[in-house]
């Protein structure tokens, strides 16, 4: 059956704010590797080609049922570096966020009956509860660490070991 109208239009803005994402952590990423911190650096720059990841699971769905794809413009990233602490908890936000709009679009596939978009979405419903998960340990251990900067290091070497998921 074909994607409706409406399906496909909340998928679209879904793909460019998978994107944005993507975009802000690579900022993030950026900021962190401008301050040595390299394993911080390397924890941001995975976030950021998972959500390319994201983007695209969503792109291949529109594109197997038949929908288009339009791609919109990515806003640039709302980030300045402050601490350590506040750039986790910016992510933490921002992926508390994400879970909101991804419930969002399960109530569109619900009301649209559209049982594929059900499917998928219950992957993106998992995969939000371990990116908030995530963040929040890291949010947790930067809480610990306050401004001991030997810890801050231990915590980067840690975080420079994430292997792709
Ligand atoms: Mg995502």
């Amino acid at each position: 059956m074909a994607i409706s109208k409406k399906m496909q239009d909340a998928i679209n803005d879904q793909i460019n704010k998978e994107f944005y994402s993507a975009y802000l952590y690579l900022a993030m990423s950026a900021e962190f590797a401008a301050r040595n911190l390299g394993g911080f650096a390397h924890w941001l720059h995975i976030q950021f080609t998972e959500e390319q990841e994201h983007a695209l699971k969503f792109y291949e769905h529109l594109l197997e049922r038949g929908g288009s794809v339009a791609l919109k413009p990515i806003a640039q990233p709302a980030f300045t570096y402050t601490t350590n602490l506040a750039a986790f908890e910016q992510v933490a936000e921002h992926e508390a966020a994400v879970t909101a709009s991804i419930y969002n679009l399960y109530e569109t596939a619900l009301s649209e009956k559209d049982y594929p978009a059900q499917v998928l979405l219950q992957w993106y419903i998992n995969e939000q509860v371990e990116e908030e998960k995530n963040a929040a340990e890291i949010v947790e251990s930067l809480k610990r660490i306050d401004a001991h900067d030997t810890a801050v290091l231990m915590l980067d070497h840690q975080l420079g070991k994430r292997g792709g998921d």
